[in-house]
């Protein structure tokens, strides 16, 4: 039995002749969501964890934004996890967030080049693993088989096989179900050249169908959990919206930092002035450009949807599960606002 229900007020906000007509559609949308989603309940548990900082190049993570005068190449992302409970019709459930088996994910193309051309010494310096998943999970006191669902906003750089298990595998967390958009599901097993650099080679090879479950559209997942199809970055992207007593919480890696949703206040160097004489009012991620006019509305749709943020309102409620962090290496890379961390609730011992 599932609880998992549609939402439809995002129907049809996209179909607009004019590029920016869908934008105020959608943001129109996102308030009616906003506000439905506030008076209705929390989740139950909602807490981050940090995972491993990796490097990634400028030119995709804030595109021509950033200015390339002290010639950095690359900003740092902070990846995280998040350990998320809630209610549901057939009681509580437990969801990973963003679940990345960065151990794996390495053997993303795009990131192997990287490594094989990058010295040793420098990737020790510049890649910092903090934890993993499974520590995650054993450091609350749950166990493997409470892990009910997965999710990831989209299937960049992920190999879940681990997690679900293969016919060569046995599962470590041997309930967990993946819930993905039907659209990104689709496109992982069939790629274009482009978009296939940033996949990790077989990550859903040899899943049993029974581990997968796929959506359509945006839905509801039970209290104050919802999956929001947000499309551009990849056509199967989703968000993750989760309420709690700081809000809502919206969570993907359609924007590399807080700061790419409230560019004119960005501090990294150069984004502030781009965002002016542009006169856009968000940066996206843009590593494969699968179609940059939607990732713009869905942008739009992620800040509309997460509000103010509690910690400084002049920045939306975005919580980037891969968040540009500053380090000494990557001058010019200090986000203006970073999320850094959140725990909420208390923790449900299934
Ligand atoms: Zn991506």
């Amino acid at each position: 039995m599932t609880s998992i229900q549609p939402i439809k007020t995002f129907e049809g906000s996209r179909k607009a002749h004019g590029q920016q007509a869908r934008v105020e559609d959608t943001r129109g949308a996102a308030e009616d969501f906003r506000k439905a989603m506030l008076a209705g309940p929390k989740a139950r548990y909602f807490r981050s964890f940090d995972l491993v900082k990796v490097p990634y190049p400028s030119r995709y993570g804030l595109r021509n934004a950033f200015s390339h005068e002290r010639l950095v190449e690359y900003i740092h992302l902070q990846n995280r996890v998040f350990v998320v409970q809630f209610d549901t019709d057939s009681g509580v459930k437990t969801l990973l967030v963003s679940p990345s088996d960065h151990e794996r994910g390495g053997e993303t193309p795009f990131f192997r080049r990287l490594q094989d051309k990058m010295p040793q010494f420098i990737t020790n310096r510049v890649v910092h693993r903090q934890t993993t998943v499974p520590e995650v999970v054993a450091a609350l006191g749950l166990k493997p088989e409470d892990i009910d669902y997965i999710t990831y906003d989209h299937l960049h750089t992920q190999d879940v096989r681990r997690w679900l298990g293969t016919h060569e595998m046995p599962a470590t967390f041997p309930n967990a179900k993946l819930l993905v958009h039907w659209q990104e599901w689709e496109s992982t097993l069939d790629l274009n050249p482009y978009q296939a650099d940033w996949y990790c080679p077989n990550g859903i090879a040899g899943i049993a169908d029974d581990k997968i479950i796929r959506f359509e559209g945006s839905v509801m997942l039970g209290d104050g959990v919802a999956l929001v199809h947000t499309p551009g970055h990849t056509e199967g992207n989703h968000s993750i919206v989760v309420h709690t007593d700081e809000g809502l919480w919206v969570t993907s890696e359609n924007g590399v930092s807080v700061d790419a949703y409230a560019p004119h206040l960005s501090t990294a160097s150069g984004v502030a002035d781009y965002a002016k004489y542009l006169g856009t009012e968000v940066i996206i991620n843009g590593n494969t450009l699968e179609n940059s006019v939607d990732q713009y509305i869905s942008m739009v749709q992620e800040k509309t949807i997460a509000g103010p943020s509690q910690r400084d309102p002049r920045f939306p409620n975005v919580f980037p599960s891969s968040e540009m962090t500053r380090f000494w290496a990557f001058p010019g890379t200090k986000p203006a606002f970073y999320v850094g961390e959140a725990h909420h609730g208390s923790l449900f011992s299934p």
